[in-house]
């Protein structure tokens, strides 16, 4: 039997067969740091709607423990939750009538149609039997405009209303980052149609649709449909007139051809991270033409409150334009200022000054290095 996730449907509906499998199919596994900081600030929100929690620092226990668990950073977590208890009680007094039992992180599942399951985890919801509506919250950890989130809230309608009999669902979509609310109201039609075009989802013949998408998909390592379309951007990009015939494409195949070069570069930094690893891993990797090694390069940057005044004192005042302190760019105006025989000692100056106010940081960047070794 096939299954969705609620989460995964508007994949699904880009490319059918993200949602189905191959008999024992390699599936990668999606995360990212930002995935890690949404799991541990879902298990704190979860508690706090249990504990009916109204400041912050009632969940001290549950924001180190998910913090931990999850390796993130505690102060970022807890500001998040800090704006989630703040949607939280304002939700509750808008859309929650008093006295509605409520959920926090229970798991659904349903079977809504023959040949095909979908599940859902929701974060929050609270049903009224009496009148058969139901009240859901997705707390989401990114930006409101980052995706399209009306697939999801549709499958998580769906599975409420096919689950306890529901008439209507209001689904409520709270970004934490920019504190934005978006309302998704399902009414008996949208439910019917939402169902309706589910059906025509699972009984669609299969069709590998490729497209950026394809790096949010699980079976995107073994997936024949985007090999096909990674070969073909391959040779798109790298035909030898592609570059100079651009200025006169139609608009569409311009947005193509964008897809098709970010999808190589893609796979470009793919493969050269896991030369790096290798290189990080054996050492030097010698072949017949070349080896390579591994370069670290000292990146710094400054520290904008321990810089400022030993700037203001290099400049003998800063002027008005100087609001991006890089610290290329205070070199160069320190330069500038200084009389011309004075340029390298004035430089040598600040970067003594800076390290004495702690001001600058340095972080270590990796790259290969190809050093050629043809012999003539
Ligand atoms: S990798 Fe792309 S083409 Fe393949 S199943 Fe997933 S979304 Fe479809």
């Amino acid at each position: 039997m096939n299954h969705i996730r609620a989460s995964a449907m508007g994949l699904a509906q880009k490319c059918n067969q993200s949602f189905r499998r191959e008999p024992g199919e390699v599936l990668v596994n999606i995360g990212s740091e930002d995935a890690s900081l949404g799991t541990a600030f879902h298990a704190v929100m979860a508690e706090a709607v249990r504990m009916r929690a109204e400041t912050v620092g009632e969940l001290d226990r549950e924001i180190l423990d998910a913090a931990a668990a999850e390796d993130v950073s505690v102060e970022e977590l807890r500001e998040l939750v800090e704006k989630g208890i703040d949607a939280m009680q304002r939700i509750r007094g808008t859309f929650f009538p008093p006295g509605q039992t409520e959920h926090a992180e229970q798991s659904l599942l349903a079977a809504v149609l023959p040949g095909l399951r979908l599940t859902g985890h929701i974060d929050w919801h609270a049903i009224d039997f009496h009148k058969r509506h139901a009240v859901m919250v997705d707390w989401k950890t990114g930006h409101l405009t980052d995706a399209d989130h009306k697939p999801q809230m549709t499958a998580y309608a769906l599975l409420l209303a096919s689950i306890y009999e529901l008439m209507s669902v209001t689904a409520i979509v709270v970004t934490m980052r920019d504190g934005r609310y978006q309302e998704h109201i399902f009414q008996p039609a949208n439910l019917r149609d939402a169902e309706v075009n589910l059906q025509v989802l699972a009984d669609a013949p299969p069709t590998y649709s490729p497209g950026p998408h394809c790096s949010r998909c699980p079976r995107q390592v073994a997936c024949p449909g985007r090999r096909e379309y990674g070969a073909l951007a391959v040779a798109t990009v790298t035909k030898g007139t592609i570059a100079a015939q651009v200025a006169d494409l139609p608009a569409v195949e311009v947005t193509h051809l964008y897809d098709q070069l970010c999808d190589v570069e893609k796979r470009c930094e793919e493969v050269r991270a896991a030369i790096r690893e290798r290189v990080q891993r054996d050492g030097a990797v010698a072949g017949d033409s070349a080896t390579l090694t591994m370069r670290t390069v000292n990146r710094r940057r400054l520290d904008p409150s321990l810089a400022w005044p030993v700037i203001e004192r290099a400049l003998g005042g800063v002027t008005p334009d100087l609001v991006d302190i890089r610290l290329g760019e205070v070199v160069s105006r320190v330069r500038a200022a200084a009389p011309d025989r004075e340029k390298a000692k004035a430089e040598k100056q600040l970067y003594a000054d800076l390290a004495d106010a702690g001001a600058v940081q340095t972080t270590p960047t990796y790259s290969i290095k190809r050093e050629d070794t043809t012999r003539e």
